[in-house]
């Protein structure tokens, strides 16, 4: 009693208990001892009270458990380390049970569903679900189970309580057991619909946008039709009659009409990417590069250039689109050639989730710093003299892999060649 740490008073309580055999709990009692040396050590006393003709006794064993404590004192600071981290976290984190249901949900996870703590953990992921995004995650689930993925990602809409749906980006592992055996999951959700409202307002604005474009430039070829035709008229009738500056200034009319022909054409073709494309369906990009060559044969035979390639594959996609798409970038190449017959080649990469194609040249180059003005409506680096040209090209070509849910870019060092590479997805 004189080096434990459980009080004179309690122990003697504990005895008596112990004696009179009421409470078998009393047998054990956790404190420290304190050494000969004043250092303290965490024991583990087992009593037992015993009958003995000299009266009753107490007999006791003492254990260290000192090992036991400090394991304990650090499973639970990093219990709390988790809890603060799980707490303070910015997203939402739930970990599932193997049932679905939540069992440990934190604050934020609270906040962007609008149910409190209590109600979640009575939920599952389904009951809370859009009816239109069901099944995502569960589509996945056996391979995350079966260990074919580390983990599932989607982006999918959730009900909050209110009955509103908010946009999540959710990522969900499985923890497992030492022997490989799931124990629970976890998953992190995070609040993105501030971006989905973002992405649908543009989708609206550019649907407007191409709308307008095609209207526009559709309706202002009428009025300008009219202009050029009556130009002539008068050219041809009263042309004799002109005199000094006027013959000039009709010169001017009849070249300016028929540039703004060209570049209302030219916007209609931008325009009818997004409103004019048809279904996708299988695509042979060797197909789409014989008949570009046969579309280029003048300028081939003009340049003594050659377009050759290597075997592309099959892609998904709409075939007149690719074709003008490839037709584009090697008239390109054709035109923006160097002092050297223009060779141009077409080569495919395959990559894990697409193919890279590219469309290389011999050609006078791009600077870097040019690399995306070239890829707006009407940009050029040159004057028309030299090259003519309106500058939709590239633009139209841009749209086309982007309708296709590729990227469009290109490498180049002036004097040295151009390459325009773009990627198309496999599915
Ligand atoms: P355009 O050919 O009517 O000028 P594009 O949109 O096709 O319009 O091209 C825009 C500009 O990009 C061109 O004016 C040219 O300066 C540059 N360019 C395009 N392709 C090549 C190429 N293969 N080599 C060098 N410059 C190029």
């Amino acid at each position: 009693m004189d080096i434990f740490s459980v009080d004179r008073e309690t122990l003697e309580r504990d005895y008596d208990a112990m004696i009179a055999d009421k409470d078998a709990s009393a047998g054990l009692v956790e404190g420290s001892y304190r050494r000969k040396d004043g250092t303290f050590i965490a024991v583990e006393a087992r009593r037992r009270a015993v009958h003995t003709e000299a009266g009753w006794i107490i007999a006791g064993t003492a254990t260290d458990i000192t090992l036991r404590k400090l394991a304990e004192e650090a499973l639970r600071a990093s219990e709390e380390r988790f809890r603060r981290i799980f707490e303070l976290a910015g997203a939402g984190v739930a970990l599932i049970g193997l049932d679905r249901r939540f069992t440990r949900v934190n604050r934020r996870l609270c906040e962007i569903l609008g149910y409190s703590e209590a109600e979640l953990l009575t939920l599952t992921g389904r009951q809370i679900s859009h009816p239109d995004d069901l099944d995502m995650i569960n589509v996945q689930r056996p391979r995350l189970y079966a260990g074919e993925i580390d983990v599932v990602r989607v982006e999918k809409r959730y009900l909050r309580k209110d009955g509103s749906a908010v946009w999540a980006s959710f990522t969900m592992t499985v923890e497992r057991d030492a022997a490989g055996k799931p124990l629970y999951e976890i998953a992190i959700y995070e609040d993105i619909s501030g971006r989905k409202d973002a992405e649908e307002e543009l989708k609206r604005s550019n649907a407007e946008l191409e709308q307008f474009a095609y209207v526009a430039s559709h309706d202002l070829q009428e009025p300008l039709r009219m202009v050029a035709s009556y130009t002539q008229l008068l050219g041809k009738r009263y042309g004799e009659k002109l005199e000094g500056d006027a013959k000039e200034f009709m010169a001017y009319i009849v070249d300016g009409a028929g540039r703004m022909k060209q570049l209302i054409e030219d916007l209609l073709a931008y325009s009818r990417v997004g409103t004019r494309g048809r279904e996708f369906k299988p695509v042979k990009l060797d197909a789409v590069v014989a008949r570009a060559r046969i579309s280029l044969r003048a300028a081939l035979e003009e340049s003594g250039g050659e377009l050759t390639s290597d075997p592309l594959p099959e892609v998904t996609g709409d075939e007149l689109q690719l074709f003008q798409l490839v037709q584009n970038l090697a008239g390109n190449a054709l035109k923006f050639r160097g002092e050297a017959p223009p060779r141009v080649h077409v080569s495919s990469i395959e990559k894990e989730h697409e193919y890279e194609i590219s469309v290389q040249d011999n050609g006078i180059g791009i600077d870097p710093q040019y690399f995306e003005r070239i890829f707006m409506v009407f940009q050029r680096l040159h004057d028309k003299g030299r090259y003519p040209g309106t500058g939709i090209g590239l633009a139209i070509c841009k749209k086309v892999v982007d309708r296709h849910g590729g990227h469009l870019r290109v490498e180049s060092k002036p004097g040295e060649g151009s390459c325009f590479k773009f990627t198309l997805p496999k599915k």
